[in-house]
This record gives structure tokens, C-alpha cells and sequence, in this order.
């Protein structure tokens, strides 16, 4: 293989596992981070100084930079730089000292100002990197939160000299996109609103008279990924892109998917530390000791039944009523259900208590309303399926996790979904490559046509239900591929 040149890349996040985690995207930048550097190339990562940071997890914290100035409206706020290490991770925080307190809140997203927070946060990257005279090969993005970083780079700070950097805008759900007003221009310094409310730069594409920060990054980025290739065909031609459909086409060449990795090191049943008895592939009883292992912590039946399993955000877009009227089909087709799930609001959480009352007497169901990363784990471990019902899914990891441990995934065919689980019996795909169930349409029977096959091949043919087991296991979702397609479309977006 050809020795590639190692590259400077700075990611710019809103999110870091483990120490500023609201989803997803906190482990993309984890995995991606690392399998960047060994690969070796030299990579940062740029957070704001959240009060909320685990600060238990960052070692070495010190400061860097005293006096970062950040232009905001006619003046500029100081801010103060740190450095230290996140498991390895060479990251910079920056911390704003103004009466805004943009970052000194009891959580990380959820406020009236996020748009500005997040638009000040972009600014003081961008003036950081300039300040300090770094030159990174590549500054990658995340979401709304980070997209305005293109256009400061090519608006601002290219016109000074800053003409080394490209950049990539991740795009890990279409659903939020930073859409604002004139005052996000005010404050940032972009002059000229005419120019940025141009349908060809910010201006959004149902609101004539709003800016939509996550389409200026589409714009002014170099390249821009989504978390799954099918996702990206979905948010371009089949109506998922939450209105930045057209936009998408006109930016087609410099748009794609890349299917996220999980990281092995934390889900890994040989190694997991977090279940009782550890197994792989060549020892796959060991999954009937977690088995019982979660029955006897949920209090659930002993029996030859198989358990189905969900593991979510109780959130409309994972396909609640599906949820939901699985609980009641798996008790009727002689299974087990266990569902660990909670929601941010209130009405939805108080839908799935009340469920839990009326399956209190039931011996076969146990629904967890709460978060709960340690249960997760001895679930994925112990539950014979797992269901991911999902409206959509940009590119989902219960499915991936699930696969690791040798549950079978029973899935929507969307997004991510799709493009990770192979029907083990409507698929051109060789046997070996096949690891779950899939359906189509988002109603009762479209769920009950793959669950019912499910649970029909662990009844009646285990020794197939054991193979599918095994593909599952083999299945290699590591950050490897990934950050191979990620350093091909670095080096794509160096030459061009
Ligand atoms: P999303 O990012 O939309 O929430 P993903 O499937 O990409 O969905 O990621 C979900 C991750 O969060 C998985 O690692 C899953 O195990 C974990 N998770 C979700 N809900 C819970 C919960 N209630 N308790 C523990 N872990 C959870």
C-alpha cells in the first residue's frame, strides 16, 4: 500500500464521548477521532468549555491561551483557551467570559439562545485556529451547531491569508438545522444581509425570510457526508431532508454516506466487563448464562421463551407505536419482551409508565422507562433480538451493537437500517453476508411479517437461528472502513 502523507485534521464538535454526550454523534467523534490518529495522522478537536463536562475524564486540563478575542456584535468577548486529553484525544476548550455565560448551563443543548451559543462557538474556532497559526489540512464539522465554520473560513478568514484548510460537514440528522434571523449576521460580523439571505447561500428554503445555518454549511463546505449512504439518498430524493431537498441537488457531486463504526473496545462480549459471563463466537453459550443473568435482575420467567429487546430514546422518529404494539405480539406469539427506553418529554415517558402498570403482572415483560448504559449492556448481551422499528434513522447503533453480541437485529428498511441489516430470507445477498430481519412498511403488519419470522426460526429451526447468530457476530462494524472513506474524501477535497 502507498505511504499517504499524514494530515492535520481538526475536528470541530458540539459533542465528544465522554465527556459531552447527548447522542450519537459524542461517539462519532470519539471512534472517527482515533482511528484518524492511528492511522497517523495529527488530529484535534475543538469543544466549548460546557459546565456540564466530565471533567473526571480529561486529563492534564491547563490553560493554553489566555487572551483569545472573539469579535460579537461592535465588540468582542474574551475567552479563555485549555487543552487537555480525553482518553488520548488532544482537545482545546474554549471558554467564553461574558454575561451570556454561553456555556456555564446545567446542560448542553435545550436553550432559547442555542442558535447564538452555537454561532459563537463556530466564530471562536475559526478565530482560535487563526490566532494560534494553525493550518490544519482538514477542518471537519458536525451538524447545525459547527456549519457556520465554513462560511467564516471562506467569508473571513481566507481573505486574510487562510487559504490551507478544506472543510467536511458531517451530517448526523436532518431534523434540526439552525434555523434563525438577521441577528445571527449582526453578531458575527457577516455584512451585507442581502448576500447571505440569498437563496444560493443561507437563505432557507421555506422561509424566505430565515437564515438555516446547517444549508450554509452545505453550501461553503468542501465536502459534505451524512451517517449512512441510504440516508443520504433519502434526505436527496425521497422527501427526508427536511427541506433542504433542492439544496442537496445542486451540491450532489460533494455529497455521500459513510455508515458510522461503533467502538469494539466498549462493545465487545469477549471483553465486556459489564456482563457476567463474556463469549464469542466459538462460545456463544455463554449468551444463555446473560441470559438468565437479565432475567433474574429484571424478574422475568425462566423459560425457553426468546426475549426481544428494545434500547432507545423513546422519541417519535425510533417508531413509538410500533414499539409499543410489539410489546403486545411478542406476549401473544409465546415471547419475552424487555424495553429500556426514556424520552426529555414528560407525556411520552407517562405513556410507557402507564404500559408498565398494565404489564405489571406479567412475567414475560419488563419495560426500564430511564437511561441506563450498564442495563444496556447485559441486555445486549442477553436479549435473543433486537427491534429497531424506526420512522427514520440516519444510521442507528443499537442494530450495530446488537450485531457484536449476537442479537439479532429485526429492522426497518431505512436509512442505516438498511444499509447494515441483511434479511436472512429476502435477500440476493450470499447466506454468509445475512444477519437480521427486515420489513418494509411502517405499520402493524409490515412489524409483525419480519418479528413473527424471528421468533418462527428460534422456535422451530434453532440449528439457522445459531448461523444467523454467528453472521451477526462476524460482521465487522469497526471505525476501519470508515475512516478509510473519511481519509479518501480528505484527500478528494485536498486535490480538488
Ligand atoms: P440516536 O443517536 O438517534 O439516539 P443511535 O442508535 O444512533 O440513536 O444511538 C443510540 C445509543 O444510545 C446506543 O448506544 C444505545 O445503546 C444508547 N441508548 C439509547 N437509549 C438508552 C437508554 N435508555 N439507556 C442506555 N443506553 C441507551
Amino acid at each position: 500500500m502507498p505511504s499517504r502523507p499524514s494530515l492535520f485534521i481538526v475536528h470541530i464538535t458540539p459533542e465528544l464521548a465522554t465527556v459531552a454526550k447527548v447522542g450519537g454523534l459524542a461517539d462519532v467523534v470519539f471512534g472517527l477521532s482515533r482511528e484518524l490518529a492511528i492511522r497517523g495522522n495529527h488530529v484535534e478537536i475543538i469543544l466549548p468549555k460546557y459546565a456540564t463536562l466530565r471533567l473526571d475524564h480529561i486529563f492534564e486540563l491547563h490553560v493554553v491561551y489566555q487572551d483569545l478575542w472573539v469579535p460579537w456584535y461592535d465588540g468582542a468577548i474574551h475567552c479563555t483557551v485549555f487543552f487537555g486529553f480525553v482518553h488520548g484525544r488532544k482537545c482545546f476548550f474554549i471558554e467564553p467570559h461574558s454575561h451570556d455565560n454561553f456555556f456555564n448551563r446545567g446542560s448542553i443543548y435545550g436553550f432559547r439562545d442555542d442558535v447564538m451559543r452555537y454561532a459563537f462557538f463556530s466564530r471562536a474556532a475559526m478565530e482560535f485556529l487563526w490566532k494560534a497559526g494553525k493550518h490544519p489540512d482538514v477542518i471537519h464539522v458536525h451538524d447545525w451547531q459547527t456549519a457556520l465554520v465554513p462560511v467564516f473560513l471562506y467569508e473571513f478568514y481566507q481573505p486574510l491569508g487562510m487559504t490551507h484548510p478544506r472543510v467536511c460537514l458531517t451530517i448526523h440528522n436532518f431534523a434540526h438545522q439552525g434555523v434563525t434571523g438577521v441577528e445571527v449576521l449582526q453578531a458575527t460580523g457577516l455584512q451585507r444581509p442581502e448576500r447571505f439571505f440569498d437563496g444560493a447561500r443561507l437563505g432557507d428554503n421555506k422561509y424566505p425570510k430565515a437564515l438555516n445555518l446547517l444549508k450554509g454549511g452545505i453550501v461553503y463546505s468542501n465536502f459534505v457526508t451524512t451517517v449512512s449512504p441510504r440516508y443520504a439518498f433519502e434526505t436527496k430524493d425521497q422527501g427526508q431532508g427536511f427541506g433542504l431537498e433542492p439544496t442537496l441537488h445542486l451540491h450532489h457531486a460533494k455529497y455521500g454516506g459513510v455508515v458510522n463504526g461503533i467502538d469494539y473496545d466498549v462493545w465487545n462480549p469477549e471483553i465486556d466487563h459489564q456482563i457476567p459471563v463474556r463469549y464469542g463466537v466459538d462460545s456463544i453459550e455463554g449468551k444463555y448464562d446473560n441470559k438468565r443473568a437479565l432475567r433474574h435482575r429484571l424478574m422475568l420467567a425462566d423459560n425457553e421463551k426468546p426475549i426481544v429487546a428494545f434500547i432507545g430514546r423513546l422519541d417519535p422518529q425510533k417508531g413509538l407505536e410500533l414499539v409499543r404494539h410489539a410489546i403486545f405480539y411478542t406476549l401473544e406469539r409465546g415471547a419475552q419482551f424487555v424495553l429500556l427506553g426514556s424520552s426529555p418529554d414528560d407525556g411520552i415517558n407517562a405513556d410507557f409508565w402507564n404500559l408498565k402498570h398494565m404489564l405489571n403482572d406479567s412475567p414475560d415483560c419488563h419495560l426500564e422507562i430511564g437511561f441506563d448504559e450498564d442495563l444496556s449492556h447485559l441486555i445486549y448481551a442477553g436479549a435473543d433480538m433486537m427491534l429497531v422499528p424506526s420512522r427514520f434513522e440516519p444510521c442507528g447503533l443499537t442494530q450495530l451493537i446488537a450485531l457484536r453480541y449476537g442479537t439479532i437485529p429485526v429492522v426497518r428498511e431505512v436509512g442505516g437500517l438498511a444499509d447494515t441489516i441483511i434479511d436472512k430470507d429476502y435477500s440476493h445477498r450470499p447466506l454468509h453476508e445475512r444477519n437480521g430481519y427486515v420489513f418494509r412498511d411502517f405499520d402493524n403488519a409490515g412489524l409483525e411479517s419480519a418479528l413473527e419470522r424471528a421468533i418462527a426460526c428460534y422456535r422451530n429451526h434453532p440449528d439457522h437461528f445459531r448461523e444467523l447468530m454467528k453472521n451477526a457476530m462476524r460482521s465487522d462494524f469497526s471505525w476501519n472502513q470508515p475512516g478509510q472513506d473519511y481519509l479518501n474524501i480528505y484527500d478528494y477535497i485536498r486535490e480538488g
